[in-house]
């Protein structure tokens, strides 16, 4: 069964505002499931203090952005605020054909794109409990200037409003238990009969 389940790619969208704790929920997530994937996204932003390179995001500049939306390098891109973000297609293809439970972490215009060309796709909109503790978390993290933040408060106004284009809702009230939810939901879809079809019809073939 589990060689079944390993052959099964499913492709997770995460969204949620920013300061939301995204990476943190991610972080307790991988130890939850080792074999996951997360699509390292390409960027125009500026480098944050503690981001690596290649690990968190790949950095690069408008001019080679542009250039690579043109050359059909994206599997989806937006602006978000005054930059670009961006989820490289080739390595997302290879990992979903190899099986993997593949995560993405991005915005609600991204996640459009990502449900109409991927109507297997799974969607999670991860929020905190209140507005309030959002803006808590935001300044919390001390990585913007004040401009920044009130840009940042302002798109996830609009964001919190498209929730309900979501599959699922993930409240990070405690982050073990949000990433015991998106655990949960992994689990569930990975048992939808359309993805142990091949394990059931080994079944009936050795019945
Ligand atoms: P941040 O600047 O805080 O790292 O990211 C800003 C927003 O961009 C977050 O909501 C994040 O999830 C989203 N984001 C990160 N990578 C991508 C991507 O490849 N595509 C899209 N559409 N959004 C992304």
């Amino acid at each position: 069964m589990d060689d079944c389940l390993n052959k099964c790619g499913l492709l997770i969208v995460l969204s949620g505002p920013s300061g939301v704790g995204k990476d943190t929920v991610l972080k307790k997530l991988r130890e939850k499931l080792p074999g996951m994937c997360l699509s390292v996204s390409m960027t125009t932003r500026s480098m944050r203090q503690g981001e690596v390179d290649g690990v968190n995001y790949i950095f690069t500049d408008f001019g080679d952005f542009e250039k690579k939306i043109g050359q059909g390098f994206f599997l989806e891109y937006a602006k978000y605020g005054t930059n670009y973000y961006g989820t490289p297609k080739a390595t997302i293809e290879s990992w979903l054909a190899r099986g993997k439970v593949v995560f993405l972490k991005i915005e609600v215009q991204g996640a459009e794109k990502v449900r109409s060309e991927f109507a297997e796709s799974v969607s999670v909109f991860l929020t905190t409990p209140t507005f309030a503790d959002l803006i808590c978390r935001l300044k919390a993290r001390k990585s913007e200037c004040e401009e920044d933040i009130l840009r940042r408060v302002n798109i996830a106004k609009s964001e919190i409003t498209r929730a309900n284009e979501y599959d699922y809702i993930v409240i990070n009230d405690e982050v073990e238990r949000a990433a015991e939810d998106i655990c949960a939901i992994v689990r569930a879809e990975r048992l939808k009969y359309k993805n142990m079809k091949k394990y059931v019809d080994e079944v009936i073939n050795n019945a």
